[in-house]
Protein backbone atom coordinates (compact mmCIF):
# COMPACT_ATOMS: atom_id res chain seq x y z
CA UNK A 1 0.00 0.00 0.00
CA UNK A 2 2.68 2.68 1.35
CA UNK A 3 4.93 1.66 -2.15
CA UNK A 4 2.01 2.32 -4.76
CA UNK A 5 1.04 5.82 -2.38
CA UNK A 6 4.61 6.71 -3.01
CA UNK A 7 4.35 5.53 -7.00
CA UNK A 8 0.90 7.77 -7.37
CA UNK A 9 2.87 10.67 -5.62
CA UNK A 10 5.28 11.18 -7.87
CA UNK A 11 2.96 11.12 -10.90
CA UNK A 12 1.08 14.79 -11.39
CA UNK A 13 -2.75 14.64 -10.67
CA UNK A 14 -5.64 15.13 -12.49
CA UNK A 15 -9.08 14.20 -12.00
CA UNK A 16 -10.50 11.28 -13.72
CA UNK A 17 -12.71 14.06 -16.77
CA UNK A 18 -9.37 15.49 -17.37
CA UNK A 19 -9.25 18.33 -14.85
CA UNK A 20 -5.36 19.25 -13.92
CA UNK A 21 -4.75 19.84 -10.33
CA UNK A 22 -1.22 21.08 -8.85
CA UNK A 23 -0.68 19.51 -5.98
CA UNK A 24 2.04 20.97 -3.91
CA UNK A 25 4.05 20.85 -0.67
CA UNK A 26 3.65 23.05 2.74
CA UNK A 27 6.70 24.00 4.81
CA UNK A 28 7.76 26.36 7.15
CA UNK A 29 11.33 25.29 8.76
CA UNK A 30 14.86 24.27 7.41
CA UNK A 31 14.12 20.23 8.11
CA UNK A 32 10.96 19.96 6.57
CA UNK A 33 12.09 21.50 3.19
CA UNK A 34 15.49 19.41 2.98
CA UNK A 35 12.98 16.38 3.65
CA UNK A 36 11.21 17.35 0.66
CA UNK A 37 10.85 14.89 -2.18
CA UNK A 38 10.50 17.43 -4.74
CA UNK A 39 9.30 14.47 -7.64
CA UNK A 40 6.29 13.99 -5.92
CA UNK A 41 4.78 17.93 -5.59
CA UNK A 42 4.31 20.84 -8.48
CA UNK A 43 6.37 22.99 -6.26
CA UNK A 44 5.81 24.63 -2.60
CA UNK A 45 2.40 26.30 -2.52
CA UNK A 46 3.55 28.11 1.07
CA UNK A 47 6.97 28.60 2.71
CA UNK A 48 6.03 29.97 5.68
CA UNK A 49 9.02 32.42 6.86
CA UNK A 50 7.69 32.54 10.73
CA UNK A 51 10.29 30.34 11.68
CA UNK A 52 13.19 32.49 11.08
CA UNK A 53 12.22 34.78 12.87
CA UNK A 54 10.63 33.49 16.22
CA UNK A 55 12.75 31.78 18.90
CA UNK A 56 15.73 34.39 18.89
CA UNK A 57 16.79 37.90 20.16
CA UNK A 58 16.76 40.10 17.45
CA UNK A 59 15.48 39.35 13.74
CA UNK A 60 17.28 37.74 11.22
CA UNK A 61 19.51 39.51 8.62
CA UNK A 62 18.68 40.30 5.19
CA UNK A 63 21.70 37.56 4.10
CA UNK A 64 20.53 34.88 6.57
CA UNK A 65 17.17 34.92 5.23
CA UNK A 66 18.32 35.12 2.05
CA UNK A 67 20.40 32.12 2.18
CA UNK A 68 17.07 29.92 3.25
CA UNK A 69 14.88 31.23 0.50
CA UNK A 70 17.62 30.53 -2.16
CA UNK A 71 17.51 27.06 -0.42
CA UNK A 72 13.83 26.73 -1.00
CA UNK A 73 13.98 28.21 -4.73
CA UNK A 74 17.20 26.21 -5.27
CA UNK A 75 15.64 22.58 -3.87
CA UNK A 76 12.41 23.18 -5.79
CA UNK A 77 14.58 22.28 -8.96
CA UNK A 78 12.54 25.31 -11.25
CA UNK A 79 9.12 24.37 -9.78
CA UNK A 80 7.52 27.37 -8.13
CA UNK A 81 7.64 28.46 -4.51
CA UNK A 82 4.95 31.16 -2.81
CA UNK A 83 6.88 32.77 0.02
CA UNK A 84 4.63 33.90 2.32
CA UNK A 85 5.92 37.23 4.05
CA UNK A 86 5.79 37.41 8.04
CA UNK A 87 2.83 35.95 9.79
CA UNK A 88 4.09 36.76 13.22
CA UNK A 89 0.84 37.92 15.55
CA UNK A 90 -2.05 36.24 16.82
CA UNK A 91 -0.78 32.75 18.31
CA UNK A 92 3.17 34.11 17.18
CA UNK A 93 4.69 36.24 19.33
CA UNK A 94 8.42 37.30 18.70
CA UNK A 95 9.42 38.95 21.82
CA UNK A 96 11.99 41.57 20.23
CA UNK A 97 9.58 42.44 18.19
CA UNK A 98 7.67 44.78 21.18
CA UNK A 99 4.34 44.07 19.75
CA UNK A 100 1.71 44.42 22.49
CA UNK A 101 -0.11 42.24 24.60
CA UNK A 102 -3.80 41.71 22.71
CA UNK A 103 -7.04 40.66 24.32
CA UNK A 104 -7.86 39.01 21.18
CA UNK A 105 -4.72 38.30 19.16
CA UNK A 106 -6.03 36.65 16.37
CA UNK A 107 -8.32 40.00 15.85
CA UNK A 108 -5.09 41.64 16.19
CA UNK A 109 -2.02 43.02 14.96
CA UNK A 110 -0.51 40.17 13.07
CA UNK A 111 0.14 39.44 9.18
CA UNK A 112 0.58 42.01 6.81
CA UNK A 113 -0.52 44.31 9.28
CA UNK A 114 2.84 43.81 11.06
CA UNK A 115 4.55 43.99 8.22
CA UNK A 116 2.78 47.52 6.75
CA UNK A 117 3.82 49.33 10.60
CA UNK A 118 7.51 48.12 10.39
CA UNK A 119 8.67 49.43 6.66
CA UNK A 120 12.15 48.14 7.94
CA UNK A 121 11.45 44.63 8.75
CA UNK A 122 9.47 44.17 5.59
CA UNK A 123 11.66 45.37 3.44
CA UNK A 124 14.42 43.67 5.13
CA UNK A 125 12.35 40.12 4.04
CA UNK A 126 11.14 41.63 0.73
CA UNK A 127 14.99 42.41 -0.50
CA UNK A 128 15.84 38.99 0.94
CA UNK A 129 12.91 37.38 -1.65
CA UNK A 130 13.49 39.20 -4.42
CA UNK A 131 17.23 38.11 -4.24
CA UNK A 132 16.05 34.54 -3.97
CA UNK A 133 14.04 34.86 -7.37
CA UNK A 134 16.98 34.95 -9.64
CA UNK A 135 17.75 31.73 -8.66
CA UNK A 136 14.36 29.99 -9.66
CA UNK A 137 10.02 30.93 -9.89
CA UNK A 138 9.07 32.21 -7.26
CA UNK A 139 6.07 34.33 -5.91
CA UNK A 140 5.33 36.61 -3.11
CA UNK A 141 1.76 36.06 -1.05
CA UNK A 142 0.71 38.17 1.92
CA UNK A 143 -1.34 37.08 4.68
CA UNK A 144 -3.99 38.52 6.49
CA UNK A 145 -5.36 40.72 3.52
CA UNK A 146 -8.71 42.53 4.32
CA UNK A 147 -8.84 45.33 1.37
CA UNK A 148 -7.14 46.53 -1.80
CA UNK A 149 -5.44 49.14 -0.02
CA UNK A 150 -3.38 46.60 1.77
CA UNK A 151 -2.61 44.31 -1.22
CA UNK A 152 -1.44 47.68 -3.14
CA UNK A 153 0.80 48.78 -0.10
CA UNK A 154 2.23 45.37 0.26
CA UNK A 155 3.05 45.60 -3.45
CA UNK A 156 4.12 49.18 -3.57
CA UNK A 157 6.90 47.89 -0.89
CA UNK A 158 7.76 45.10 -3.40
CA UNK A 159 8.54 47.38 -6.07
CA UNK A 160 10.21 49.57 -3.85
CA UNK A 161 12.53 46.92 -2.42
CA UNK A 162 13.11 45.76 -5.90
CA UNK A 163 14.27 49.61 -7.33
CA UNK A 164 16.76 49.58 -4.06
CA UNK A 165 18.36 46.54 -5.19
CA UNK A 166 18.11 47.26 -8.89
CA UNK A 167 19.92 50.72 -7.99
CA UNK A 168 23.06 48.59 -6.12
CA UNK A 169 23.05 46.92 -9.36
CA UNK A 170 21.11 43.24 -8.46
CA UNK A 171 19.33 42.41 -11.73
CA UNK A 172 15.77 41.12 -9.54
CA UNK A 173 13.12 40.49 -12.00
CA UNK A 174 11.31 42.98 -14.04
CA UNK A 175 8.10 41.26 -12.22
CA UNK A 176 7.53 39.43 -9.15
CA UNK A 177 3.84 37.83 -9.46
CA UNK A 178 2.35 39.32 -5.67
CA UNK A 179 -0.75 37.15 -4.26
CA UNK A 180 -3.26 37.53 -1.77
CA UNK A 181 -3.94 34.79 0.79
CA UNK A 182 -7.41 34.66 0.99
CA UNK A 183 -8.09 33.97 5.24
CA UNK A 184 -10.49 37.11 5.96
CA UNK A 185 -14.06 36.93 5.42
CA UNK A 186 -13.41 40.63 4.28
CA UNK A 187 -11.10 39.51 1.84
CA UNK A 188 -13.99 36.66 0.23
CA UNK A 189 -16.60 39.57 0.68
CA UNK A 190 -14.15 41.44 -1.47
CA UNK A 191 -12.48 38.63 -3.85
CA UNK A 192 -13.88 40.30 -6.90
CA UNK A 193 -12.01 43.99 -6.20
CA UNK A 194 -8.78 41.87 -5.00
CA UNK A 195 -8.46 39.92 -7.88
CA UNK A 196 -8.72 42.83 -10.05
CA UNK A 197 -5.20 43.97 -8.39
CA UNK A 198 -3.91 40.10 -7.75
CA UNK A 199 -1.83 37.78 -9.39
CA UNK A 200 -3.01 34.92 -8.07
CA UNK A 201 -5.08 33.92 -4.50
CA UNK A 202 -4.02 31.34 -1.75
CA UNK A 203 -7.10 30.30 0.39
CA UNK A 204 -5.70 29.91 4.11
CA UNK A 205 -8.67 27.36 5.48
CA UNK A 206 -7.36 27.09 8.68
CA UNK A 207 -7.63 30.84 9.72
CA UNK A 208 -10.51 31.79 6.84
CA UNK A 209 -12.77 28.69 8.53
CA UNK A 210 -11.79 30.08 12.02
CA UNK A 211 -13.13 33.83 11.03
CA UNK A 212 -16.44 32.47 9.23
CA UNK A 213 -17.04 30.03 11.87
CA UNK A 214 -16.43 32.81 15.27
CA UNK A 215 -14.57 29.30 16.66
CA UNK A 216 -10.81 29.88 17.92
CA UNK A 217 -9.01 27.06 16.00
CA UNK A 218 -6.95 25.89 18.69
CA UNK A 219 -10.25 25.41 20.93
CA UNK A 220 -11.38 22.49 21.98
CA UNK A 221 -14.80 23.88 23.15
CA UNK A 222 -15.99 24.66 19.37
CA UNK A 223 -14.44 22.05 18.08
CA UNK A 224 -17.61 20.82 16.33
CA UNK A 225 -18.27 24.40 15.08
CA UNK A 226 -14.36 24.49 13.36
CA UNK A 227 -14.86 22.53 9.96
CA UNK A 228 -14.02 23.35 6.42
CA UNK A 229 -17.05 21.42 5.21
CA UNK A 230 -19.54 23.72 6.33
CA UNK A 231 -21.25 25.36 4.24
CA UNK A 232 -20.53 28.50 5.12
CA UNK A 233 -17.57 27.79 4.01
CA UNK A 234 -18.06 25.93 1.05
CA UNK A 235 -19.75 28.86 -0.22
CA UNK A 236 -17.04 31.39 0.58
CA UNK A 237 -14.36 29.27 -1.35
CA UNK A 238 -16.75 28.65 -4.37
CA UNK A 239 -16.67 32.97 -4.61
CA UNK A 240 -13.17 32.92 -4.96
CA UNK A 241 -12.88 30.42 -7.16
CA UNK A 242 -15.27 31.76 -9.59
CA UNK A 243 -13.53 35.32 -8.50
CA UNK A 244 -10.55 34.10 -9.66
CA UNK A 245 -11.52 32.12 -12.94
CA UNK A 246 -13.61 35.46 -14.03
CA UNK A 247 -10.40 37.75 -13.75
CA UNK A 248 -8.20 34.94 -14.54
CA UNK A 249 -6.30 34.34 -11.48
CA UNK A 250 -5.38 31.29 -10.35
CA UNK A 251 -6.76 30.33 -7.07
CA UNK A 252 -5.43 27.34 -4.51
CA UNK A 253 -6.02 26.29 -1.28
CA UNK A 254 -2.91 25.84 1.03
CA UNK A 255 -4.97 25.46 4.67
CA UNK A 256 -5.39 21.53 6.35
CA UNK A 257 -8.98 21.37 3.95
CA UNK A 258 -6.62 20.96 0.94
CA UNK A 259 -5.25 17.86 2.46
CA UNK A 260 -8.67 16.49 3.24
CA UNK A 261 -8.84 13.74 0.58
CA UNK A 262 -12.84 13.52 1.05
CA UNK A 263 -12.94 17.52 0.07
CA UNK A 264 -9.97 17.69 -2.56
CA UNK A 265 -12.57 16.41 -5.19
CA UNK A 266 -14.65 19.05 -4.19
CA UNK A 267 -12.45 22.01 -4.14
CA UNK A 268 -11.30 20.40 -8.23
CA UNK A 269 -15.04 20.61 -8.96
CA UNK A 270 -15.09 24.12 -7.96
CA UNK A 271 -12.47 25.00 -10.06
CA UNK A 272 -9.61 25.57 -7.44
CA UNK A 273 -6.50 24.48 -9.53
CA UNK A 274 -3.92 23.96 -6.79
CA UNK A 275 -4.00 22.12 -3.40
CA UNK A 276 -1.02 22.60 -1.06
CA UNK A 277 -0.47 20.34 1.90
CA UNK A 278 2.05 18.71 4.26
CA UNK A 279 3.95 16.31 1.85
CA UNK A 280 2.83 13.30 4.16
CA UNK A 281 -0.49 13.61 2.53
CA UNK A 282 0.27 14.20 -1.18
CA UNK A 283 0.23 10.42 -2.41
CA UNK A 284 -3.53 10.15 -0.68
CA UNK A 285 -4.89 13.68 -2.03
CA UNK A 286 -3.49 12.85 -5.38
CA UNK A 287 -5.28 9.37 -5.49
CA UNK A 288 -8.70 10.81 -4.40
CA UNK A 289 -8.61 13.99 -7.15
CA UNK A 290 -7.62 10.86 -10.26
CA UNK A 291 -10.65 9.02 -8.67
CA UNK A 292 -12.88 11.81 -8.69
CA UNK A 293 -15.50 13.17 -11.38
CA UNK A 294 -15.15 17.08 -11.20
CA UNK A 295 -17.79 17.62 -13.92
CA UNK A 296 -20.00 15.69 -12.16
CA UNK A 297 -19.59 16.88 -8.82
CA UNK A 298 -19.99 20.27 -10.32
CA UNK A 299 -23.30 19.35 -10.71
CA UNK A 300 -23.98 18.74 -7.22
CA UNK A 301 -22.25 21.48 -6.11
CA UNK A 302 -25.61 23.65 -5.81
CA UNK A 303 -26.84 20.88 -3.17
CA UNK A 304 -23.83 20.75 -1.47
CA UNK A 305 -23.60 24.62 -0.50
CA UNK A 306 -27.79 24.07 0.30
CA UNK A 307 -27.00 21.91 3.24
CA UNK A 308 -26.94 22.26 6.70
CA UNK A 309 -24.05 21.81 8.38
CA UNK A 310 -20.59 20.41 7.63
CA UNK A 311 -21.90 17.14 8.64
CA UNK A 312 -24.55 16.95 5.98
CA UNK A 313 -21.95 18.02 3.22
CA UNK A 314 -19.70 15.24 4.01
CA UNK A 315 -22.29 12.66 4.25
CA UNK A 316 -23.71 13.76 0.80
CA UNK A 317 -20.16 14.26 -0.86
CA UNK A 318 -19.13 10.89 0.39
CA UNK A 319 -22.16 9.12 -1.44
CA UNK A 320 -22.06 11.51 -4.21
CA UNK A 321 -18.33 9.84 -4.59
CA UNK A 322 -19.53 6.60 -4.18
CA UNK A 323 -21.99 7.18 -6.97
CA UNK A 324 -20.09 9.05 -9.45
CA UNK A 325 -16.41 6.59 -8.91
C1 LIG B 1 -4.21 29.15 6.93
O1 LIG B 1 -4.55 30.06 7.69
O2 LIG B 1 -5.01 28.39 6.35
C2 LIG B 1 -2.78 28.89 6.66
C3 LIG B 1 -2.41 28.01 5.75
O3 LIG B 1 -1.86 29.58 7.36
P1 LIG B 1 -1.49 29.36 8.89
O4 LIG B 1 -1.98 27.98 9.26
O5 LIG B 1 0.00 29.50 8.95
O6 LIG B 1 -2.22 30.45 9.59
MG1 LIG C 1 -3.35 31.68 8.30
Amino acid sequence: HRARMEASARRPAATRDGRPVAVRANTGDCESLRALEMDACDGIGLFRTEFLFLGRSCAPTEDEQFAVYREAVTRAGGKEVIIRTLDVGGDKQASYMGLPAEANPFLGLRGIRVCLERPELFRTQLRAILRASLFGPLKIMFPMVTSCPELACGRRAVESAAAGLRAEGVAVPDRVAVGVMVETPASVLLCDRLAAEADFFSIGTNDLTQYIMAADRMNQHVAALYDAAHPAVLRAVAAVARAGRAAGVPVGICGEAAADEALAPLWAAMGVGELSMAAGRIGAVKAALRASDARALESSLPGLLACRDGREVRARLKTRLEEVT
